[in-house]
């Protein structure tokens, strides 16, 4: 954006200066490279929203000095070229963009002009608006003579695009004849051509196993393959076709684009299964919150909602511009894919040895949220992915999901200086200085072996210990398990093994200190070294521990008397988490009778297995293991449930979902009761589900145990089950201890 940002403010009352002029020039040559790169390389040199921004300033920047307008500015065209390596074909009706807005306010003023225009024309007119799905593909004009399609071209400048007649003839969704009755003699139907995600994933695969560089995105992929010269190629990649609009026509009745579509469908034609057609203006909004919400549950990518004024005598009436219609607008949501600076690739050594490779980026902001790391999982995915530090590299995050880097930006990789250089797996761990090893011959993943004294793999398992799923001590996070296990130099950690964790002392941590930045007047100028459990401390008030330090020693207090099940994921032993440490619990009910029990007893377990039995059996044969168990003990950590051998067993044999918020018991105190009473919590809902018992905004187990016909219940109902009065009651089931919604 740095031509963006050098571009002087300016007003509508001066004339442009040579300099702007200058810079309003350099903006507009900027566009049309990026331009060519993405529609006849399809190899984009920057992201879409970088794109997006600079095309913006240049509209802001003609807007405020119409005198910089000529016809060939990027504003004035439909981007794209026609590459020679095509056949040029004239559309028979020239093909138009989408005017843009990435706001709703923006999509709010849209909408207020389009009506006001719409009621100029015919005053009584109230506009029904179709909403479609802005499919992220390619454009395609199809061109149909007495239902045969004689011709394929893609958008081009929109009044010349290239004949890609052959490849189209590869996609199986596209009709080659038309069926049904009063088929128009001549008809242009166009239509966005685009990769299915879940073909996408596939696709990508297949061409690293090929040792190919896998696709950006599937508007890149959906691009690539269409406009290949070899139609045997397009043949083989998985293309689909949605149409979104006609062109030229003779002999069609209809009054809409909603009717043209039925009429579509009816002879052949792959028409979106998403279009709606609404009468008001906040359906639209509700269509666009939906959609946007469930962005990757549908089948395919989309970019936006495109919102369109339905009936064709008003498409008419309002017409367009050079470039787009306005009778149509597409909003665009947030993008989920950036570009930014690799600077580095470095390595984490995990709670297990396991050692990842990451990136470190220039922040960006992506779906939302600042990235500045992304895992890159192991060598070969770095390997696959083709990125080399200080490359530019797409950043993709969509919605919740985590960071990923997709690929570097080839065409940007001989212009980066310092020059791009390959990441070098290193051969020891850089937390302990253990050469590293695969855990079998030919893992992919390698492992520092040092499990017990790593300091890596120590903090990681301090950290995992006292999460909400183990011990639960909220004063024992990130940083502090770093200042745990890995102060600053030359200081002797306070743990060397959390077998001593209960074993702590306050005073012993007076000395602790971690490095920090060091700020001076607010800015970052080096680092210092500050102590991390207690005050800094002056002249006049010593230093003393802070109100968080206390509050760890408080809650270690507490961890001590937490259940068993609690105590065993705080272990770390691979493949125990609460589920299986909760079925472990139940089953043997103590520390002491879990590690007598032989590998085929633990096995027997329901909800644990062979494998679980086996890491369990591996992880208590190491002597430094069973030394944590017992210094945790020595301290005074419960190691055994109270069995409450007064509580009814009303739930002996039955399994039970718990799902959505209940008003007064958490989701663990759910489960807990269940257990306590003979039952089986269980995470998931299947013919075997007794009950499912449904909070507030249950969501897709409750759909499932509908359909599975298993009964719901409410807080209500849960606690009559608890208690054993539920079947008694009989009946009652139909009367409202089991709500119709599921819901209280
Ligand atoms: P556009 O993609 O914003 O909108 C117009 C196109 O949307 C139509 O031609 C059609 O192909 C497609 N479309 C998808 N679903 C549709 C539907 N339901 N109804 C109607 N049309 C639908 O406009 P554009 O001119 O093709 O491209 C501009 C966009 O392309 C930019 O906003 C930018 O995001 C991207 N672009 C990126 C770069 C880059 O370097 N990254 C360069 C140029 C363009």
């Amino acid at each position: 954006m740095d031509t963006a940002a050098a571009v002087e403010s300016v007003s509508t009352d001066t004339p442009p200066s040579d300099n702007l002029r200058e810079e309003y020039q350099g903006l507009a040559d900027q566009v049309r490279k990026y331009r060519f790169a993405y529609y006849n390389e399809d190899a984009p040199l920057v992201s879409d929203a970088e794109f997006d921004e600079l095309y913006r300033r240049l509209e802001e920047l003609e807007a405020l000095h119409p005198e910089l307008v000529s016809n060939d500015s990027p504003t004035q065209e439909v981007g794209g070229e026609v590459s020679a390596a095509f056949t040029p074909v004239e559309h028979l009706q020239r093909m138009y963009s989408l005017e843009d807005v990435f706001s709703l306010d923006e999509l709010d003023a849209w909408v207020r002009k389009a009506e006001a225009s719409a009621a100029n024309i015919a005053p009584d007119a109230k506009i029904k608006w179709l909403t479609e799905l802005k499919i992220d593909g390619l454009a395609v004009n199809l061109l149909y003579r007495n239902g045969e399609l004689v011709r394929a071209a893609t958008r081009g400048d929109g009044t010349t695009g290239e004949d890609i007649t052959h490849n189209v003839l590869t996609i199986k969704s596209i009709p080659r004849v038309l069926t049904g009755e009063n088929i128009p003699a001549e008809m242009e139907i166009r239509g966005e051509v685009f990769i299915p995600s879940k073909d996408f994933a596939r696709l990508n695969e297949s061409m690293v196993e090929a040792g190919k560089a896998p696709f950006a995105n599937p508007r890149n992929a959906a691009a690539g393959s269409l406009r290949q010269k070899d139609p045997e190629v397009t043949a083989r990649r998985p293309l689909s076709m949605y149409v979104h609009g006609i062109g030229a026509r003779e002999g069609l009745a209809a009054a809409s684009q909603s009717e043209t579509y039925e009429l579509l469908k009816q002879w052949g034609l792959p028409t979106s299964p998403y279009y709606k057609v609404l009468e008001s203006y906040g359906e639209v909004l509700s269509y666009i919150a939906v959609n946007g919400e469930h962005r990757h549950d549908l089948s395919h990518e989309i970019d936006g909602i495109v919102v369109k004024v339905d009936d064709f005598a008003l498409q008419r009436a309002l017409g367009h511009t050079s470039r787009v219609p306005r009778w149509s607008v597409a909003y665009k949501y947030p993008p989920e894919e950036v570009n930014t600076k690799l600077l580095d690739i470095r390595v984490n050594v995990g709670r297990t040895g396991r050692v990842t490779p990451y990136g470190m980026m220039t922040p960006v902001t992506v779906s939302g949220s600042t990235v500045e790391m992304a895992t890159l999982h192991n060598q070969d995915v770095v390997k696959a992915k083709g990125v080399k530090i200080g490359d530019i590299v797409v950043l993709r995050k969509a919605g919740d999901v985590i960071p990923e880097i997709v690929g570097p930006v080839m065409a940007l990789r001989d212009a980066q200086d310092p020059p791009v250089r390959d990441f070098v797996m290193p051969t020891h761990c850089p937390s302990c200085g253990t050469e590293l090893k695969p855990a079998k011959e030919g893992d992919v993943d390698i492992r520092c072996p040092n499990a017990k004294s790593c300091p890596s793999q120590l903090r990681e398992r301090v950290f995992h210990l006292a999460g909400r799923g183990a011990f639960d001590i909220e004063a024992l996070g990130w940083e502090a398990a770093i200042a745990l296990t890995q102060p600053a130099e030359p200081q002797v950690p306070p743990l060397t093994s959390e077998a001593g964790l209960f074993d702590l002392n306050i005073e012993d941590l007076a000395d602790v200190r971690i490095e920090r930045p060091k700020r001076v007047k607010g800015v970052v100028d080096g680092t210092e070294l500050v102590p991390y459990f207690y005050s800094k401390g002056t002249a006049k008030k010593p230093s003393e521990p802070t109100a968080t330090t206390r509050k760890l020693f408080t809650e270690l207090e507490k961890a001590k008397t937490q259940p068993l099940w609690r105590v065993l994921v705080a272990l770390s032993i691979r493949h125990v988490g609460p589920t299986a440490a909760r079925a472990l619990a139940t089953a043997f009910g103590s520390m002491e009778a879990i590690r007598a029990a032989s590998e085929e007893q633990l096995a027997h377990v329901d909800g644990v297995g062979p494998t679980i039995a086996a890491a369990l059996t591996e992880w208590f044969a190491e002597d430094w293991h069973r030394e944590i168990v017992d210094r945790w003990a020595a301290a005074g950590v419960r190691m055994a449930d109270e069995r409450d051998e007064t509580m009814p067993r009303t739930l002996e044999g039955m399994t039970v979902v718990v799902t959505g918020t209940l008003p007064n018991f958490s989701r663990d105190e759910a489960k807990e009761a269940i257990i306590t009473r003979g039952g089986k919590a269980s995470g998931s809902v299947s013919k075997k589900t007794d009950y499912l018992v449904a909070g507030e905004n249950a969501g897709t187990k409750l759909d499932k145990a509908e359909s599975l016909g298993v009964p719901v219940l409410d807080e209500d109902g849960f606690r009559k089950l608890l208690d054993g009065t539920l079947a008694e009651e009989g009946t009652a089931l139909e009367e409202g201890a089991v709500s119709e919604e599921g819901t209280a």
